[in-house]
């Protein structure tokens, strides 16, 4: 089969010819109905090769397809049924694991395929090592769906862990309408009918889109901005400050927009750093950086989709193209989710 795979640190992935995969015990072969190129891989393609795990691997870690085959005592599921992959992998053994936060598996640390030591779904196929990472999609098409496992979740998670500050009259800021801004915006909305959702974008497009997707509010990123979140607030602030970037400016322009008692949250992977003294970020303002999420938030995200309430904005192409798509991305030029289908 074809697989788009990461050869060399800093080299552009290839299309390689490797082995369909036999699933051993336990693990089930997923036919690749889509996979949604994120940010997270153009930093994997940019880092040096101490940050790498070994290579070659196949790229894309937001998939989801038909259930092809199931190893020996692998159950559940049935060849033909469509299912979303929950892409962090966890033990199923440790602490963390069994409270179901396998995005924090003290074994593996939540890598899945795509992301290092198993290869992910820029292919025809795609090995899943247990059936509890399927999620069925029910009447949801793979190919739109895809990227509700990244882009939907991480948000998703981001957003559920803030929403005992999310009461009525509360303001929530997401920094970065792309593909996981974008779903924030959705969730936000879909969660709470009573927070004031502000999207923060440098690319006018993309504020376009924020409004459209449900935000109130739409900035360009900068101190202007920071000036209106706090006309907005009578000088407080935001509650709920999402970083979807992560890069220096974005960073301190967070900060500065969230209240006393609020929270920043981190997601993006841009390299910055925050500064952190006794005024800045504000007074017991707590920051986190979560990664991913957990199982049973993908089932929830799932039916989120199903009853119409969030929908990635996806464009499709065919695996000879997924280079094309990520220097889209890189260029800022795809408004909400490539989807590679092979
Ligand atoms: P994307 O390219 O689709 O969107 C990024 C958006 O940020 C774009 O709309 C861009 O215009 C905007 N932007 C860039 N610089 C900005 C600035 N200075 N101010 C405001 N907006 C700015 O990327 P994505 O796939 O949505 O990923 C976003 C980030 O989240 C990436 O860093 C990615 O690695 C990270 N990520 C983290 C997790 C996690 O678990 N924490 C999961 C997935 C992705
Ligand atoms: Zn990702
Ligand atoms: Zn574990």
């Amino acid at each position: 089969m074809r697989a788009f795979q990461l050869v060399e640190p800093q080299k552009p992935p290839e299309l390689r010819e490797v082995p369909v995969p036999d699933p051993r015990p336990g693990h089930v072969l997923v036919k690749v109905g889509g996979a949604g190129a994120c940010h997270s891989d153009l930093h994997l393609m940019e880092a040096p090769a101490e940050r790498l795990p070994k290579l070659p691997f196949t790229i894309g870690h937001e998939n989801a397809g038909w259930v092809e085959k199931l190893g020996p005592g692998a159950t559940g599921f049935a060849p033909g049924d469509p299912v979303m992959v929950y892409g962090p992998w966890g033990c199923g053994l440790c602490a963390n694991c069994r409270e179901g936060r396998e995005n924090y598996c003290q074994k593996t640390g939540g890598l899945g395929g795509g992301l290092g030591g198993h290869d992910g779904g820029m292919a025809e196929y795609l090995l899943v090592p247990a059936s509890r990472f399927l999620i069925p999609l029910g009447t949801l098409d793979p190919r739109e769906a895809a990227p509700l496992s990244d882009a939907g979740l991480t948000s998703y998670h981001a957003v559920k862990r803030s929403l005992h500050l999310l009461g009525p009259g509360s303001t929530a800021v997401v920094i970065g309408a792309g593909g996981l801004g974008q779903m924030a915006i959705q969730i936000l909305r879909a969660l709470s009918t009573a927070t004031t959702v502000v999207a923060v974008d440098t690319a006018a497009d993309k504020l376009e889109i924020a409004k459209r997707m449900g935000a109130d509010e739409a900035l360009v990123s900068g101190d202007q901005a920071v000036t209106r979140i706090k006309d907005m607030t009578r000088g407080q602030g935001a509650q709920l400050v999402l970083d979807m970037v992560g890069v220096d400016p974005t960073l301190r322009m967070a900060a500065q927009m969230a209240r006393v008692l609020g929270h920043l949250t981190i997601v993006g992977l841009g390299g910055g750093a925050l500064p952190v003294d006794f005024l800045s970020p504000p007074h017991e303002c707590s920051v986190a950086s979560p990664y991913w999420g957990f199982i049973p938030e993908l089932m929830e995200v799932v039916t989120l989709a199903q009853q119409r309430k969030i929908k990635m904005l996806v464009e499709h192409f065919p695996l000879e193209r997924a280079g094309e798509a990520y220097q889209l991305l890189h260029e800022g030029k795809i408004q909400g989710r490539a989807v590679i289908t092979p």
